[in-house]
């Protein structure tokens, strides 16, 4: 059974929904709260405490930070998790609580890539436009526009959802990371001719790039949204999560 933390005791609450979130959130002992939107799996191998579903809002958020004790917000969430980058900056603000963030580095094009960008949904129909086969990699999005599909196209679109898809698309419900060699059988099995991508950053999802390159295939990727401004910012899981253990130290013995 987990142990309540000690009255008035400082808290880390780590909002996640990542690789990244979730790895430093396997450093964060009872005391700590790991937050999840609620879409994916929720952890149950945790030391911390492990919430689930919004906070209804900044001004949720904010009254969160103050009634759990909330010292220190570290959002690990998804670049393309903008609405709740936005969210934590503003209730932190309100609150007085400090935030850090983790902005894992955009992917770069390589010698040999033809990415091509686009701005929203509409801009991706028409850079697909002359393509047959494309494989969405944008999460859920794109099982919204099954019905739009023109009779010249065939979709793959792999998500973590399991949908039967329909005539004119496969859904393919898998969870990275993904390897090179499943990425080449993958463009194989349903002769990709175009990717259509988030550029999410970090080594998980990253093999679909390289299988593109060497095969000449365009990307396109949706342009990231702007992110708000954080007290720290750290490339990856691992210098934030030592920042992390550093800080703690710090609370704890002036707490001690
Ligand atoms: P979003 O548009 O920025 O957020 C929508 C709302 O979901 C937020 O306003 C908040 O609700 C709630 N929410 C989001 N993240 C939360 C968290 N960690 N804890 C508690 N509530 C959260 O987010 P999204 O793009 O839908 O992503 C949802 C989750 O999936 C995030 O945790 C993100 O890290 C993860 N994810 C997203 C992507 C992506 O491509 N967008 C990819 C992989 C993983 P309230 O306003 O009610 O607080």
């Amino acid at each position: 059974m987990r142990e309540e933390p000690p009255e008035n005791m400082k808290r880390v609450l780590l909002l996640g929904g990542t690789g990244d979130a979730l790895a430093i959130a396997r450093a964060l002992s009872a005391a700590h709260v790991y937050s999840l939107a609620g879409l994916g799996r929720v952890p149950g191998d945790l030391a911390c405490a492990v919430r689930v579903g919004g906070f209804g809002g900044i001004d949720g958020l904010a009254r969160y930070l103050r009634t759990e004790n909330i010292a220190l917000v570290v959002d690990a969430t998804h670049p393309y998790a903008a609405q709740m980058s936005r969210h934590a900056r503003d209730a932190c603000a309100f609150a007085g609580v400090p935030l850090w963030a983790v902005r894992r580095p955009a992917w770069q094009p390589q010698p040999g890539d033809d990415w091509r960008d686009a701005a929203d949904w509409r801009e991706i129909v028409a850079r697909i436009a002359l393509f047959r086969r494309p494989l969405f990699t944008l999460g859920r999005e794109a099982l919204a526009h099954l019905h739009e599909i023109p009779a010249s196209q065939h979709w793959t679109i792999r998500c973590l959802e399991a949908h039967s898809g329909n005539a004119r698309a496969k859904i393919v419900d898998a969870r990275g990371p993904f390897d090179l060699e499943g990425e080449r059988a993958l463009f194989d099995a349903a002769g990709i001719d175009v990717v259509v991508s988030k550029n999410s950053g970090g080594r998980a999802t990253e093999a679909k790039l390289v299988v593109a390159r060497e095969r000449g295939l365009p990307v396109v990727m949706l342009v990231r949204p702007s992110l708000p401004h954080a007290d720290k910012t750290f490339d990856d899981a691992t210098s934030a999560r030592d920042a992390l253990a550093r800080w703690l130290d710090r609370i704890h013995s002036s707490e001690t």
